[in-house]
């Protein structure tokens, strides 16, 4: 190993094609199912929503998707990325651990969304798409969509849950500088807005009706679509970049990672750094532990359960095999608002269940414990997600100073906090609570599967 701080790239060395892992898995992921013929879904019912190229990328068996050369120049202003080596976390924690970070918070929109959110745009816009509508939990996803729309001059409209809405009103700011139209969700100009605040007039919203909101607007208007931010394929491989990088820049570091671990909101960010990672290790080059981190408000690995389920609340999107707490599940309004979904990529659901990637989940105030320890010693404030990850890593580098071992830990530092300070001063005024979830309240969450699972 060398004794460097940071591990940069030349943009000429950037990855030029996404990293495509289902050809390399021991067993296909079972695929979407409509949830009125009980049949997989076809590329015809999913074109009111996504571009043809999209479409073909979310069922490719191709193990690398070439990068367009006008994403790769939008992707040089901020890639590669660097890679950190946390060397004053490390002394802080005095542990024998080597600790590294793949930081992705460069990005001009502060985190990793804007990997996916890029060519997501540049495939609409190339295919005559003039609107996108989305969702966005904590307005890193809208944030990143709107400034990629942005790039290629395609309208965007957010539906923002109101939660974050209320307390965000940076983002929103942020989104309407890139052009953007933002809405609170749930909100009144859709029918599935207008049925949740029939029955809940406060509600606070979640992932799950803003996406049944941005849906049914997409598919009523046949010049928009839809984009998604995170869980489905294709953007998982979007994110591929951020490991195909790393692993070029632990080869100049000279070192190997023994345990890889990430937060897991809808697990693109994990997908992404781990899946190239996870390649080298189905071949029998490297051995890492690869460990997903959720909330324990949001639990969906670890107490949900792996079966068909609607990705949104209203049930208007195709039933997808994943790990899920039920689409109905309302989680806590906890700060890491991009980790509240009830669902789970069903990519990495499958690799969880095939037992090539393991799962815990820890409760906010030992992460942000963990992100205000990182920001003391590495400088910066980690967003609210990436402290799930964080908290781990501390975690396991106490285990090698109890054990003396010298374990190298990898992860991905997501984004940075700057719009999400209020969470910070939750926590640094001791107001934070954590909420453990009953047994009964996730029972009574999972009674509203759907019945063909
Ligand atoms: C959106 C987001 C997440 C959660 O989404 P994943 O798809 O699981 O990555 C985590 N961290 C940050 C910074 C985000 O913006």
């Amino acid at each position: 190993m060398t004794d460097r701080t940071k591990y940069l790239l030349d943009e000429s060395e950037m990855p030029t094609a996404w990293y495509n892992i289902v050809p390399d898995l021991p067993a296909p992921p079972p695929p979407p199912l409509h949830p009125g013929t009980g049949q997989p879904v076809g590329p015809d019912d999913l074109a009111p929503l996504f571009p043809q190229a999209l479409i073909m990328q979310e069922v490719s068996g191709d193990r690398h998707v070439d990068i367009p050369g006008e994403v790769l120049d939008v992707y040089r202003l901020w890639r590669p990325s660097p890679l950190f080596r946390a060397r004053r976390l490390e002394r802080a924690l005095d542990t024998p651990a080597r600790i590294y970070y793949k930081y992705e918070g460069v990005s001009p929109v502060g985190s990793h969304k804007a990997n996916t959110a890029v060519p997501q745009a540049f495939y609409n816009a190339a295919e005559g798409v003039t609107k996108l509508t989305t969702e966005t939990g904590a307005g890193q996803w809208g944030s990143a969509l709107a400034f990629a729309c942005s790039v290629f001059g395609v309208d965007c409209e957010v539906w923002q849950v109101r939660a974050s809405y209320d307390q965000k009103p940076y983002r929103k700011i942020m989104m309407e500088t890139y052009g953007a139209v933002v809405h609170p969700s749930p909100s009144d100009i859709t029918n599935s807005g207008r049925a949740v605040l029939a029955e809940h007039p406060d509600s606070t919203g979640s992932l799950g009706i803003a996406i049944s909101e941005a849906v049914e607007m997409a598919a009523g208007d046949p010049s928009a679509r839809y984009a998604l931010g995170s869980v489905l394929n294709h953007v998982l491989m979007h994110q591929t970049v951020i490991g195909e990088e790393a692993l070029r820049q632990f080869e100049l570091a000279e070192d190997t990672p023994d345990v890889i671990v990430g937060c897991t909101g809808g697990g693109s960010n994990f997908g992404g750094l781990v899946f190239p990672f996870l390649r080298e290790k189905l071949a029998g080059r490297i051995a890492p532990t690869i460990r997903a981190v959720e909330p324990a408000a949001c639990p969906s690995f670890t107490r949900g359960v792996y079966a068909y389920d609607f990705g949104d609340t209203a049930g208007l999107t195709p039933l997808l095999k994943m790990h899920t707490l039920g689409h109905g599940f309302i989680p806590d309004p906890i700060h890491a608002g991009g980790l509240r979904y009830h669902g789970m990529s069903p990519l990495l659901s499958h690799i969880v269940e095939q037992g090539l990637v393991e799962a815990v989940a820890i409760p906010q105030n030992e992460c942000f414990a963990a992100g205000v320890r990182f920001a003391r010693s590495e400088g910066i404030v980690p967003a609210p997600e990436p402290t799930h990850a964080l908290a781990e890593c501390i975690r396991e580098a106490l285990r090698c100073k109890e054990s003396g071992e010298q374990k190298v830990i990898l992860t991905a530092l997501c984004g940075h906090a700057h719009l999400d300070l209020p969470a910070y001063g939750s926590y640094l005024a001791g107001e934070m609570v954590d909420r453990e979830l009953t047994q009964h309240e996730v029972e009574q969450a999972l009674k509203g599967l759907p019945a063909m699972t």
